[in-house]
């Protein structure tokens, strides 16, 4: 749950509090008429779109590395912005920098794919990557560009507050980890990104040239089906 939502939770569970107190001591209470619960609730989540809003437009505006000069726009991320998955891939490719979303290539109808497999639909969830633009050619991200763009991801993922990031491939487990271990030797295990548990799994686009792994990437995706049971049950 997000962090204004429980400040909210608690005060109007105190609100309910001092209404039993004195309610009992006899005290009438006046409720104004201009702040009810609902409208605090409301406000709570106005507050919320203009965040995003104006996340959203910083990044567009973005000169932070060069891949601002050779970009056609920013790819911000897509989907429930209070999924309890994230899913963080590596940086926007051809088809995401001409249509501005994540993952609408290849790569994404795979993705989709195995969201489906686990019970999601793609607007359940939310789609990052590392970078918010494209690298020429689909060229490996620089380390300073990961780094030059690392705050914005930051402030998704603390806005969004997920139950569990799926980090997809090399490069986005090694910025999120801070390593440079093996895919094969980083999948299979449970990791800890800000005090949320993180997966990693093969990129989709590793998928499509060596299927035989979607084994393996089942695997990974049962795990956070698992992790995501409220009731902590193997699915
Ligand atoms: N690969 C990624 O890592 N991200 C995208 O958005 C598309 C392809």
């Amino acid at each position: 749950m997000a962090t204004s939502e429980n400040s909210l939770a608690g005060c109007m569970l105190a609100e309910d509090v001092r209404r039993y107190y004195l309610d009992t001591m006899g005290i009438q209470v006046w409720q104004s008429l201009e702040q009810q619960p609902d409208d605090m609730e409301t406000e709570a989540s106005v507050n919320q779109d203009v965040i995003w809003q104006q996340l959203e437009q910083a990044v567009s505006d973005c000169t932070k590395c060069e891949l601002h000069a050779s970009r056609t726009q920013t790819v911000f991320g897509v989907g429930n912005k209070n999924a309890d998955l994230l899913i963080i891939g590596e940086a926007p490719g051809r088809d995401e920098d001409l249509q501005g979303e994540p993952f609408v290539g290849r790569a994404g109808q795979l993705l989709n794919a195995m969201l489906a497999a686990i019970g999601f639909q793609r607007d359940q969830v939310y789609i990052a990557n590392i970078l918010k633009c494209r690298p020429p050619n689909n060229r490996d991200p620089k380390p300073e560009e990961a780094e030059a763009c690392d705050s914005w991801l930051r402030q998704q993922i603390e806005l969004i507050q997920p139950g569990v990031i799926l980090a997809l491939g090399r490069i986005a487990a090694h910025k999120l980890l801070n390593t440079d271990q093996s895919l094969g030797a980083l999948r299979g295990k449970q990791y800890n990104y800000a005090g949320i548990p993180l997966i990693v799994s093969y990129h989709p686009a590793y998928l499509l040239r060596k299927p035989v792994d979607k084994r393996k990437s089942w695997q990974d995706l049962k795990r956070i089906k698992y992790l995501l049971n409220s009731d902590g049950s193997p699915t």
